[in-house]
């Protein structure tokens, strides 16, 4: 047992959760001259934003994998820690799986209806149902699948169901109108170095607390104490909670006196989207061709290499899946989980008996995971607003940030960095 020794009112800040959020609010007021101590439960920083690096050789990101955006808030802190990034992602070398067929990207992309893919057909889409004074409803509405026959309509579910962590019909378009994602620039790119490395070196001369998983944040309006699990206490003037939405809906962290209404609605409200990785490691690699990705109708819906752009990758490719295929997958157990994925890829390539060439795969299944219980949020229909609302301090002793408090872009590292860095100017405001 071991009390902080801090009278409360003085300039000391909790940070609980030490993930991209955490650790850029953690940066900021410490660099600011605060006293920051941040909370981890993990033994690791980084949260979702996690590389492993003995299993290839080179990084594998097992959760967040790409900068989403040549403009990205990331892009500086790269620069600023001297870490690199590979050419963007070619996606338009991508193919899909459909009605028993490989396609390549020419015949993809001559396919009726294969413009309906892309982000900015939604974006245009939504504006539209804004403009005409719709009521808010889900995604559905506006994807135009109507028309499409049922291979090209299930295509187009599962890739809008990986990406967002929830099938369009949990969508809400009020939601979508939100995440505008207008700082981001364009096209992807993954970290020479792996997004592990960009957490270590924000973490580099912070007071990181690890292996200290919160289960109690006392609080009023002259401070709060947090309780560990393990029975430390940690007193301070205030704490930024950067807890995920599904820590927070699960109630693992009780807050004492309660949260009020507004807070409350907000957890309750926001969706948590679920999402897994199945990284699969083949003796030598079985495919033909430079497709970064293949969207397929089956339930592994995206797969791509994530060596890929590498002189030095491995034969590793990686299953993306989201909603109710994540939790089909998470079901069958990582064993299973894994010669489903196989049987997958077999199809695809038509190909027989793969196992024989796996050399081991892993399900990062992250809703499972004790201190994510998630993928990432979305907005369900009539959720606009609540990012915001969550995102907001209680009487200036509370404060909240994390990816689901990025209401224009939710769901990715550079939202949660920024919303770091929102919250440590409230702090410091
Ligand atoms: C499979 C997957 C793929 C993704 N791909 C991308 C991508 O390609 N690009 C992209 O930009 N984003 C991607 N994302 C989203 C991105 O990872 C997240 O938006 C971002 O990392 C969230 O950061 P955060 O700080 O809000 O939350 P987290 O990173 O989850 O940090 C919260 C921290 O709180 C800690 N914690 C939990 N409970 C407790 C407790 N009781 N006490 C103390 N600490 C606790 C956790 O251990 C964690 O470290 C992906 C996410 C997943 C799951």
């Amino acid at each position: 047992m071991n009390t902080s020794q801090i009278d409360k009112g003085n300039s000391r800040v909790l940070v609980i959760g030490a993930g991209a959020a955490g650790l850029a609010a953690g940066r900021s007021l410490h660099d600011a001259g605060y006293d920051v101590i941040l909370l981890e439960a993990r033994n690791r920083v980084g949260g979702r934003a996690w590389t492993r690096y003995d299993l290839a050789p080179h990084p594998v990101e097992m959760g967040a994998e790409f900068i989403h955006g040549d403009k990205a808030v990331t892009w500086s802190l790269m620069r600023k820690y001297g870490l690199h990034a590979l050419d963007k992602v070619d996606w338009e070398q991508g193919g899909a799986y459909l009605d028993e067929r490989l396609l390549g990207p020419e015949a993809f992309d001559a396919l009726p209806h294969a413009e309906k893919f892309s982000l900015v057909h939604v974006d245009e889409a939504a504006e539209a149902w804004h403009n005409a004074d719709q009521p808010d409803s889900s995604l559905t509405e506006i994807l135009g699948t109507d028309e499409m026959p049922e291979g090209m309509r299930a295509l187009l579910r599962n890739r809008f169901t990986g990406d967002m962590a929830a099938e369009p019909e949990r969508l809400g378009i009020y939601g979508w109108l939100e995440w505008i994602r207008v700082h981001d620039g364009q096209d992807d790119f993954r970290l020479v170095e792996g997004y592990s490395r960009l957490m270590e070196r924000l973490a580099d001369g912070l007071d990181v607390r690890l292996n200290a998983p919160i289960e109690r944040i006392k609080w009023d309006a002259n401070g709060v104490t947090a309780h560990t699990r393990t029975g430390d206490t940690f007193e301070a003037r205030c704490a930024v909670v950067t807890l995920p939405l599904g820590v927070l809906q699960a109630g693992d962290v009780t807050f004492d006196p309660l949260l009020p209404a507004n807070k409350q609605a907000a957890i309750a409200g926001l969706g948590s989207g679920l999402v897994n990785k199945l990284i699969l490691k083949f003796k030598e690699k079985f495919w033909t061709g430079p497709s970064p990705a293949l969207l397929t109708t089956l339930d592994s819906q995206i797969w791509w290499r994530p060596g890929i752009g590498r002189a030095n990758e491995a034969p590793i490719v990686t299953g993306y899946m989201g909603g109710q295929a994540a939790e089909r997958f998470m079901a069958l157990g990582e064993e299973r989980a894994i010669v489903e994925g196989l049987h997958h890829l077999e199809q695809m390539f038509g190909l027989k008996e793969l196992q024989r060439q796996l050399e081991t795969g892993w399900l990062v299944a992250w809703p499972a995971d004790i201190y994510t219980k998630m993928g990432y949020s979305y907005v369900p229909v009539g959720g606009a607003g609540l990012r915001d609302q969550l995102a907001a301090p209680v009487e200036q002793v509370l404060f909240f940030a994390g990816e689901a408090t990025s209401r224009e872009c939710a769901s990715t590292v550079h939202g949660a960095l920024e919303s770091g860095f929102r919250v440590a100017a409230e702090v410091m405001g």
